[in-house]
């Protein structure tokens, strides 16, 4: 019996074979890396065959280069990404770097030229700039501001890497007595070369923006570069690198990650503004930063300990500098807590605990012949039924609205803020009896008399109740002040809301 027999009603449903139907092509990406890793693994079988193994294995290596490249262009015509700048550099950068492979290639396996400087040098070397240039583009569409938090943060791991690759790397090929100075300056171009992409990428990396998939893979090749890079350079100091070692296997696969990172759909979305002005101060982060600054006293006792040269003036600068940078984190860190502390999240206005100590220091002041100050304490009417009927979404943009309309009623001076749910609060300094009702009444009747838009098609028309009084003329202390406010606003709203009520002068109580 067929599929179209047994379906029964003459409509042909034709169904596949089993073992196609749940056969589902990978994603490019994943195609790309698992080609790669094959790739990889015939790189290494290949010296099986002998002297005819090796022209293979650089084919197979300068291959992989390339596909990189290809890959980030092909991503960018799939993919279609809003800014495609970033990703262009990229794979410019990423050709440079093959580019290098197959002149490399040519000079040292073709030729049989062993010099330390070849013709592929200066095009390695602008491979990197160029993929700093890509990173920073990505950089300025993710955060258009300046973030400072995350360049501090990018600052302290640049320049604990920068002291370290000094001491450890650079001196040691920028003072090599063995070296021509040419030689000297290409083997030291490609640690500095490395710290600019690490200062690049550490910005990057640390900085806000959305953390897609494609993030990732980028973030994984960019790491998986450097730290190959530096073992390079390292072996490379202490002669014990050699052609085709495990080194070629992560270099290659840096550069597939980087590859993938394109061909990922979500590459688009990689350039996409950052909501959130910088990053939070979590545990991870705070674990990298404080190894990075802990690396530069680190490098010097180890110095010590090897007899090697200490470099003290540029240890005690970069340890200065991470020092007055980690305080200047510290001082930001601090202004953004209290910035959340005195702020309510949803309206921006200020938030019921900075407007009781704001009060308390008022009325500190009213001890003087002349000094007064008034609170308005106001609640919107029937707003229960707001969020019944527009849902609690629709709740919080009145509530919205009602704030900035509060702002924009109050005099320069008065301070406005959220002082529970649907309740606000009006601090108003050197105020009268008639100021009170006055603009009492300017904020019942600018939040009453002009609907607001709950949602894009629907307005509504909210109204506030509103209890006032005054220190000293209606009370005593601050603590009355706010008590007799909530006294009159509670009279405001049992004798039909929609209104201010203002308490009575202690002068006319019996
Ligand atoms: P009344 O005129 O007596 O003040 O009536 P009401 O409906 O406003 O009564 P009540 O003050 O008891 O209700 C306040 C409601 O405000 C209850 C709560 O669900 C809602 N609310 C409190 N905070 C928020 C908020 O942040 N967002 C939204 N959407 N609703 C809130
Ligand atoms: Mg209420
Ligand atoms: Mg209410």
């Amino acid at each position: 019996m067929t599929a179209s027999q047994a379906a029964g009603d003459g409509t042909a449903e034709v169904r596949p074979p089993l073992m196609l139907s749940t056969w589902r092509r990978p994603p490019a990406w994943v195609g790309y890396i698992a080609a790669v890793s094959l790739m990889a693994g015939l790189y290494y079988l290949l010296p099986i065959l002998g002297p005819a193994g090796v022209p293979v294995q650089v084919v197979v290596y300068a291959g992989v280069s390339w596909s990189s490249a290809v890959a980030l262009l092909v991503g960018l015509r799939r993919h279609r990404p809003l800014r495609r700048a970033p990703w262009l550099v990229l794979a410019g950068g990423q050709a440079f770097t093959a580019a290098g492979e197959v002149v490399f290639d040519v000079v040292h396996q073709l030729l049989g030229n062993d010099s330390t400087v070849s013709a592929a040098d200066p095009l390695y070397l602008a491979a990197y700039p160029l993929l700093a240039a890509g990173l920073l583009l990505l950089v300025r569409h993710r955060t258009p501001g300046w973030d400072t938090p995350s360049i501090i943060d990018a600052a302290i791991i640049a320049i604990s890497a920068a002291l370290l690759s000094w001491m450890f790397l650079i001196s040691a090929s920028a003072f090599a007595t063995d070296l021509s100075a040419l030689e000297r300056t290409v083997t030291a171009a490609y640690p500095v070369m490395d710290l600019l992409l690490l200062a690049v990428a550490a910005r990057l990396l640390l900085g806000a923006g959305v953390r897609t998939p494609a993030f990732r893979l980028l973030a994984g090749g960019l790491i998986l570069l450097l730290l190959t890079d530096g073992v390079y350079t390292v072996q490379n100091l202490l002669g014990t690198y050699q052609d085709g070692n495990y080194l070629d296997a992560a270099w290659m696969l840096a550069f597939t990650l980087i590859g993938a990172a394109g061909l990922h759909p979500s590459m688009a979305r990689m350039t996409e503004r950052s909501p959130a002005a910088g990053p939070d101060a979590t545990p991870g982060r705070l674990a990298v930063l404080a190894v990075a600054a802990l690396l530069a006293p680190a490098s010097l006792l180890i110095q010590y300990l090897r007899h090697a040269p200490m470099y003290v003036p540029l240890v005690t600068g970069s340890c200065m500098a991470l020092f007055l940078l980690v305080i200047a984190r510290m001082a930001a860190l601090v202004q953004v807590q209290r910035h959340m502390a005195i702020t309510d999240a949803l309206t921006g206005l200020r938030t019921r605990r900075f407007l009781e100590q704001a009060l308390h220091n008022e009325a500190a002041r009213t001890h003087r012949p002349e000094a007064s100050v008034g609170l308005l304490l106001l609640d919107v009417d029937h707003f229960k039924r707001v969020n019944d009927t527009h849902g609690h979404h629709g709740g919080d943009r009145v509530l919205c609205e009602v704030a900035r309309r509060l702002a924009a009623l109050v005099r320069p001076g008065d301070l406005v803020a959220r002082y529970g749910g649907e309740e606000f609060a009006v601090l108003l300094p050197h105020s009268s009896d008639a100021d009170l009702v006055a603009i009492g009444e300017r904020v019942r009747r600018g939040i009453g008399t002009t609907p607001i838009a709950v949602d894009g098609e629907t307005l509504i028309t909210v109204t506030v109740s509103i209890g006032a009084a005054l220190l000293p003329d209606h009370v005593e202390t601050p603590a009355e002040l706010t008590l007799t406010a909530d006294r009159a606003l509670y009279a405001a709203k049992e004798s039909g809301r929609d209104r201010l009520v203002t308490a009575q002068p202690i002068s006319t109580r019996s």
